[in-house]
Order: structure tokens, then sequence, then C-alpha cells
């Protein structure tokens, strides 16, 4: 594989690090102070108020305009206008908790990977893959009611409401999830009682089904009302046996967990009701990288594990952000240290817009080789990549083909779509001249996919 421009040599093939114990060590080290007094709108700003969640959404940025007035001169003006460019070209809007802007390194932020993650620049930015699509895992074609999407047989997962605490760069369901953007005009699923009853009526109809991700949007923006309707609604459903609610909430706005007592102590009485009725209830949260754990976090997770509430991981694969040996091994340990145990780590979806954080499949396989051995073998994500078309997630290592000079690989789901194929491709930065060129000649396309096939 010849190394590009875009693709840093190090995100390629970095070396088997050799570990010293002092290194061993970091995951131990979590951020702690007074640090976002560095950021000149925070220059004032008390733990306590830093720390109140209410303070954190007030405070949260939504537009260059804001960003601007927030950091000041600590970036320079052409920062700014790279920024704004970004945004014009990007499928998700601009949404970023303070708690996150305090966690960047401004002094390096075009290689920031928390900045990467969430505010994009057009001079990073590289044309979409020819063969991607908008909602790219087909969610809404396995929808049998708006907001519920039941792809596999026993579980299903349900849309309550689509806005978050943030928006991410890299979300899968850019096609529901925030406001329209120039480029985007939304599918809208607001919180409605009436269109939940319709999901909930359709859950209790079908008797195969056991296990409901409650995710969006994200479980963080239901009220804590509607969190405890939710949840002993489906409790109460004798074929449900695990709800998990899903939020990122964890890694952008722990502070919430700390302060927002009515939230908590809704999901506090849903988990404490499963476990009287025998039903599994647990959070799924979403970190990508070693600096999203810090003090703040780690109090969290603690007054979660006092009341008995498991939070496991999901992360999502992002060139530059979270491709390195070194990155994940960290990310792994750091996460089993604050009690989150890491369960999956996905390659990237095929969505727009976001073709430069998009890694190779082998970059997936390598990275997990590097991580098992690490810690402890149940808390070592699977490395998955949900497929293209609905056949659902994969082990990476499942292919049934994958040429690494075209980039293509080929999965089937025997237990989903049985008798399907399944196709995933590597961005076109990781590939030989060659093949870059061959991707730009619709026959040469064609005959690649073909080939792939089998056909
Ligand atoms: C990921 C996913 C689930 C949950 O799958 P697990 O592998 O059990 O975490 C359920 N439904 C859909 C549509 C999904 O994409
Ligand atoms: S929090 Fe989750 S659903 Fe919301 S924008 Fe981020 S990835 Fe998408």
């Amino acid at each position: 594989m010849t190394p590009t421009s875009t693709l840093d040599p190090a995100h390629v093939d970095p070396p088997a690090p050799a570990t010293p114990l002092e290194e061993s060590l970091a995951h131990r080290d979590l951020r702690e102070g007074d640090y976002w007094r560095a950021i000149p709108a925070y220059a004032d700003t008390t733990a306590a108020e830093f720390g109140d969640h209410r303070w954190q959404q007030r405070q949260t940025v939504t537009n260059v305009r804001q960003l601007r007035d927030t950091l000041g001169a600590i970036v320079p003006e052409s920062f700014y206008e790279d920024l704004a460019a970004g945004i014009d070209a990007a499928p998700m809007a601009l949404r970023i908790s303070p708690h996150l802007l305090a966690l960047v390194d401004w002094h390096e932020p075009l290689g920031d990977p928390i900045r990467t993650q969430f505010l994009p620049l057009h001079s990073q930015q590289e044309p979409n893959h020819p063969m991607l699509q908008f909602d790219s895992l087909h969610e809404q074609e396995d929808s049998p009611v708006p907001g519920l999407t039941h792809r596999y047989r026993d579980k299903a997962l349900f849309l309550p409401q689509d806005s978050c605490p943030v928006y991410c760069r890299f979300c899968t369901r850019s096609y529901a999830v925030g406001n329209d953007t120039p480029e985007v005009e939304k599918l809208k699923l607001t919180a409605n009682i009436g269109r939940w009853e319709q999901a909930f009526a359709y859950i209790a109809s079908q008797p195969q089904l056991e296990d409901i991700v409650i995710s969006g949007g994200d479980s963080y923006n239901l009220k804590a009302d509607h969190i405890e309707l939710i949840g002993r609604r489906l409790l109460e459903m004798p074929n449900i046996r695990r709800i998990r609610y899903a939020t990122k909430g964890l890694a952008v706005l722990p502070q919430k967990i700390l302060s927002d007592d009515a939230w908590v102590d809704a999901l506090t009485r849903v988990v404490e009701l499963g476990r009287q009725q025998h039903q599994d209830v647990v959070v799924h949260t979403h970190f990508n990288h070693p600096n999203e754990i810090v003090g703040w976090t780690a109090q969290a997770m603690d007054r979660l594990v006092e009341r008995g509430i498991h939070v496991r991981n999901q992360t999502v694969l992002q060139r530059t952000v979270n491709d390195t040996p070194a990155t994940m091994q960290l990310l792994v340990k750091r996460l089993s240290h604050v009690n989150v145990h890491p369960y999956y780590v996905y390659t990237h979806d095929m969505v727009p817009g976001v073709e430069d954080l998009r890694t190779s499949l082998a970059t997936a396989m390598r990275l997990e080789k590097h991580v098992r051995g690490v810690t402890a073998g149940f808390n070592t994500p699977q490395f998955v990549t949900d497929t293209m078309g609905g056949g659902g997630k994969r082990d990476v290592h499942s292919f049934e083909r994958y040429d690494r000079a075209t980039g293509i690989a080929v999965f089937t789901s025997p237990a989903v779509k049985p008798g399907r194929q399944f196709l995933y491709f590597d961005p076109i930065a990781a590939l030989d001249e060659q093949h870059r060129w061959r991707w730009t000649q619709p026959s040469e396309r064609r005959a690649m996919i073909d080939a792939a096939l089998g056909e």
C-alpha cells in the first residue's frame, strides 16, 4: 500500500509499540483541575458552574459566531473561515458542549481528536466515495412503524426522538438526527407519545422481540418523565427481557449525571424495576478517544456504579482520531478503569461528507490484533462493520473476500439476510494510484464490484 498525502504513514502502518511501564499506567491519569479557564469565555467560570448541566446546555455552541465569541483569538481567523466552509458542505449541523470545547488542545486544533469529530474543516474534507449512500444501513427500509427499526429477529431499535446534546460528524443517522442543513432536509422524529404508542403496540405484537435499544437521537434529550414512561411501558411487556438506553451523554456532558437528579433518579427507578422483575436494563454510551475520559467522567460513572447501573461503550473507528494501536489500547484501558465496559468498535459507516474519517477494513483488523491481550477478555471490544444495505453487524475478520488493492470486502449474513452479499469499501485515499484512478471510471467501478461479487 502506498502512503498518500492524505493518509499519515503513522496511521497506515505504525510500528508495534514497546510500551514502557510508566506509559502503561497512563490510563489512570484523568485530567483534573480548572483547565477550562484557558478558554477566554470560561476564564471566570467556577467548578460549580462548569459542573452544572444547565450551565453546560446554556453555553452549548451551535454556530461559528458563538464559537468565535467563546474562543476569541486563541485560534486564527483562518480557522473560523475553514470551519464555516466545512459546515456548508457537511450533513450535520454544529453543536458542541463547553465540556468538549475545553478538552480540545487549541494550540494544535487541526490534529486534535475531539475537534476532528465535531468541527468539520473544509481543508480536510475529501470527496465522497462513489458508492456511498444516505441511510447506508437501510434503517428506514427495515422500519415497520416510523422510528422503529426491526432488522434482527429478537431485538429492535426504537428512536423516540431525533435530537442530541451534541452533533457528531460521523453520525450514521444524519438522515434524521439534527437540524436541517443546506445539504440535507431530515426525516423528522419528534418526541410524540402518539407515535411511541404505535411503536409499543408493534413491539408487544411481536413475541420473538426480547431486546429494545432506546436510541435516537440521544436518551439524554428525553425528559425524566419520558425516560420512565418508555422504560415502564417496555418492561411491562412479557416478551421484553432486555432494554438499553443509548446516550453519548457520558462522553459529552457527564455533568448531567452529577447535577440532573430528576433524570438520574428516573433512570435508576427503571433499572430497579427491571432488577425486581429479572429484566436487564443498561446504558450504552459512546467514547471514541481517551482524552474524552476525565475526572468529571469518573465522578459520573462512580454515581452510576453506586446505583448498580451498568454502562457499555461503542466506539466509532475514525482516521486520525483513534486509528493507532496506542490510542485504541489507552481508550480500552481507560474505559475499563472508570467501569465502562468496551463492547464494540465499529468501522465508520458509509455516510456522506465524512470520507476523511473513514479507515480501511485492514486498519480495523490490525487494531484488533493490538488491542486483544491488553486487558481482560471481557473488556476487549469486538471490531465490527455494520454492512451497507441492512445485513447487520459483522465481525471485521469474517469477510468472504477482501481485495486490499480495490478496497472491496464482501460479507454474508446468513442469520439476518440469507443468500445475499454485502459490500464494504475502503476509503479511496487508502488505495494505490492505479486503483484510485479505476474508481474514477464508471466501467472500471462496475468491473471491480462484479469481480468482488464473483459475477
Ligand atoms: C446494532 C443494532 C441493534 C443491537 O445490536 P447488538 O449487536 O445486540 O448490540 C439492534 N437493531 C439494529 C437495527 C441495530 O443496528
Ligand atoms: S450523539 Fe449519537 S445520534 Fe447524536 S449525533 Fe452523535 S452519533 Fe448521532
